[in-house]
């Protein structure tokens, strides 16, 4: 495990599947660890819940979609544990529907919460990294927009776009001790994909070579490993971990 004694980072969606893997991760390697929620009281039970596993993971009221709270959300946090060196861009949703039937709504939701909170977090932490020389950037993504998704264009989209963002940003930042990289998931068992009616699932599991979802644990890993000092070669990456069902 990295060792991350002496970080904060900052993990978007943290009450979520993966995000709540993630905070556990770097939380385990000894960083300072802040998450934010939308729902107050599904985030005060996770909270809860984590700190009978040991770990203390302080929680901020903050829509990644809007601009000024991530602004204050941001503040908070470097008031409360300093200045953030881990921000780890997870927030993320999907409103589906074949693109003939896509209303505006879906796309918009899709576009603000995915794309928008990208530059929305991002913007108040990328120059304290610099300044400091140090910093590291997870954009979570998705293997739907590496290969493309039926039923999924505002959503493959978004996550297309997430690493477009990654290139630009890391070659921006390169100098300054700062990375900046994509992890793009598979289909993990987490309650976005449990949502999925389990014949789908069950199609979907058989078009993936390992032959099961993949465990939040796994990317939270993978994501703990970007946040080390033996990673600091490793940026503006798109890093796959989807037990074989893309290849690129
Ligand atoms: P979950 O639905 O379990 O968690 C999503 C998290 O994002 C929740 O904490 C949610 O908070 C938060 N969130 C959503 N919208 C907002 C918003 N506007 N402002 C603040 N927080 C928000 O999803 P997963 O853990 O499965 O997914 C995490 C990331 O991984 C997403 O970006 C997803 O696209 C990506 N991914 C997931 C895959 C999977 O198989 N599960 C596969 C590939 C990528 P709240 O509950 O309060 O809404």
């Amino acid at each position: 495990m990295s060792n991350l004694e002496g970080k904060i980072a900052l993990v978007t969606g943290g009450t979520g599947g993966i995000g709540a893997a993630i905070c556990v991760n770097l939380a385990a390697a000894g960083a300072k660890v802040a998450t934010n929620y939308r729902n107050k009281e599904k985030a005060e039970a996770w909270q809860k819940e984590v700190k009978a596993q040991g770990y203390d993971i302080m929680i901020y009221q903050a829509d990644v979609s809007d601009y000024d709270a991530c602004e204050a959300m941001i503040k908070q946090v470097e008031a409360d544990l300093g200045p953030i060196d881990i921000l780890v861009n997870n927030a993320g949703i999907t409103k589906d529907g074949m693109f003939k039937k896509m209303t505006k709504d879906k796309w918009d939701a899709v576009m603000k919460i995915n794309v928008d909170s990208l530059f929305n977090v991002t913007r108040h932490v990328v120059e304290g990294m610099s300044e400091r020389g140090w910093g590291r950037i997870i954009n979570i993504a998705s293997v739907n927009g590496q290969k493309g998704q039926m039923g999924q264009t505002n959503y493959t989209t978004s996550k297309a776009g997430m690493h477009g963002f990654t290139k630009s940003l890391a070659q921006e930042v390169a100098r300054k001790g700062v990375t900046v990289n994509t992890v793009s998931p598979g289909y993990i068992a987490t309650e976005m994909v449990m949502a999925v009616p389990e014949d789908i699932r069950n199609q979907i599991i058989a078009g993936i070579p390992v032959n099961r979802l993949g465990k939040s644990e796994e990317i939270a890993a993978l994501v703990g490993f970007l946040c080390s000092e033996e990673a600091g070669f490793a940026t503006g990456a798109d890093f796959s971990m989807n037990g074989g069902q893309h290849m690129s």
